[in-house]
């Protein structure tokens, strides 16, 4: 059958058949045995031909290079971010996306960082590098003088139930002792949302809540999904960390001076995701959702999280405008802000467009990092792990691709996910992205141009393929039966410590 947009389509793949002859022939050698699901699907042709716009005619380096150095750091509701927004819209209307919106939400409470100073008094003075997490207070003008007791985040219930008498006027100072829990990240949530107690019982701030990765380097983020804390915390680097835990394993009283000055609002702030559209062909009220987020911390320019996510989003959609092809269904291209918050701007998505997620059918989410895609998870619904595979064996020219049924749970595809989606998660393989996420080496020179453009029409090739392929990939599972899912898949302690659970009405602020 032949659709709108066929003879276009024509001419695009000679123009480019020589650039990609050689790619899709090693893969038909490659996979012999296996057929081709985009062959038997009629999409290869638009795929060729949107690989060859994406490899050779997309702009998502250049972009990445104006909003890290331009714009650079921008955390939800602060004007950099608002700027950003302007710019995104800006940038979405002059690739030539349709129906280009901002849509507007609301995140709890805005956060602005000041200044964080910290050194050792005494048993010697030691320089000591902090950095404030976000969301979190500030000390008295001046800096507070106290002395430094140890909490084990693997422990906190036993922590408090016998050391918390002792935490008036002192500063808690992260260490993990014992095993570590088999779930770090959870016990860090819950770790995170004891902070009102940490506060009852007279701390006046916390460090190390967010732990450093790398060499004399800090790490910024929140204490926990949508939360806030009154007294400061702060993420100090690692050998300054080691300092002050030698001296405590020693016995010694550490004496610490601290200043943290920050401003939160007391009510919400305004800021919004930005849209823009292909519309689909024959079905334009289907839509696959395709995005990064906007926002990112603010230690440095957010170059990798997620301002890759940002590029490859823009470059993919220029990549599938350029080639002139038209997919059956509607590609809708977002940047989400207030990821770095708790998800809040993907959830926001999701609710505002209830009515319509009935019409949605996946949504492919780019947030890992500088690294190449290597495996495309597909949120737990593993019906459509074999025909994404035998997709994701077209791209074998892209390097190897696999497709698995993981649930990325820190990104935007989870609020499609527990809307019953396929919240896909393009999986990176980024080892440096440990160092440069949230820290002050997040900066435009981490990133490989070829890795992103290659990136960005990995990313438009799943889209395109998922929009345009003749039947439906996927429809909104119910509530219960993603429920079941995460249950099997023990990802729902997870959930449920975000305070998404039980997540019948999506997009809900705590
Ligand atoms: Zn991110």
């Amino acid at each position: 059958m032949q659709k709108p947009g066929w003879k276009i389509r024509a001419v695009a793949i000679l123009a480019l058949a020589a650039f990609l002859a050689a790619g899709i022939g090693c893969t038909a050698r490659a996979q012999a045995t296996d057929s081709l699901a985009t062959a038997d699907d009629g999409t290869l042709p638009a795929l060729s031909a949107i690989a060859g716009q994406g490899m050779t005619n997309i702009h998502a380096y250049s972009e990445l290079e104006d909003l890290s150095d331009d714009i650079g750091g921008r955390v939800t509701g602060t004007p950099q971010c608002n700027t950003a927004i302007q710019w995104a819209l800006a940038q979405m209307k002059e690739i030539g996306l349709q129906n280009v919106h901002a849509e507007p939400w609301q995140l709890f409470r805005g956060w602005t960082r000041g200044s964080a100073e910290a050194s050792i008094i005494s048993p010697a003075p030691h320089p000591l590098l902090v950095s404030a997490v976000g969301w979190t207070g500030s000390t008295p003008v001046g800096g507070i003088d106290a002395d430094v007791v140890p909490i084990n985040v693997w422990q906190v219930d036993k922590e408090l139930a016998e050391n918390s008498s002792n935490w008036r006027g002192k500063i808690l100072f992260t260490v993990r002792k014992g095993p570590p829990p088999a779930d770090g990240t959870l016990a860090l949530i819950r770790f995170g949302a004891e902070f009102p107690k940490f506060r009852a019982a007279g701390a006046l701030a916390v460090i190390g809540a967010s732990r450093a990765q790398g060499m004399h380097l800090t790490h910024t983020g929140v204490i926990g999904m949508g939360t806030y804390s009154d007294i400061p915390a702060v993420s100090i680097a690692a050998e300054d960390e080691m300092i002050i835990d030698r001296l405590l394993d020693s016995g010694k009283t550490v004496r610490v001076h601290l200043d943290v000055q920050n401003k939160m609002t007391d009510g919400p702030v305004d800021t919004a995701n930005v849209v823009g559209e292909i519309p689909g062909a024959e079905h334009p009220e289907q839509v696959v959702v395709v995005g990064g987020h906007l926002d990112s911390w603010d230690l440095s320019e957010g170059a990798t999280d997620d301002g890759v996510g940002v590029a490859t989003t823009l470059g993919a959609a220029e990549a599938i405008l350029k080639s002139g092809m038209k997919p059956r269904r509607t590609i809708r291209f977002v940047l989400f802000t207030g990821e770095e918050q708790g998800i809040f701007g993907s959830r926001a998505y999701v609710k505002t467009h209830q009515d319509e997620m009935k019409n949605h059918v996946a949504a492919v989410i780019l947030d890992n990092g500088q690294g190449p895609v290597v495996t495309l998870n597909m949120a737990g619904h593993d019906d459509l792990v074999p025909a994404v595979q035998s997709f994701a064996a077209t791209l074998a020219a892209f390097g190897k691709i696999t497709a698995d049924d993981d649930v990325e749970l820190y990104d935007d595809a989870l609020p499609f996910t527990l809307a019953g989606l396929p919240g896909i998660n393009l999986d990176q393989d980024s080892p440096d992205y440990r160092y440069t996420h949230h820290s002050a080496v997040d900066t435009f020179d981490k990133v490989d141009r070829a890795v992103l453009d290659r990136d960005a029409t990995v990313q438009a090739l799943v889209a395109f393929w998922i929009a345009d392929r003749p039947e439906r990939l996927a429809s909104p599972w119910p509530a219960e039966k993603s429920e079941q899912m995460l249950i099997q898949k023990h990802d729902d302690a997870d959930v449920k410590a975000m305070n998404m659970w039980p997540f019948g009405d999506d997009g809900s602020q705590n």
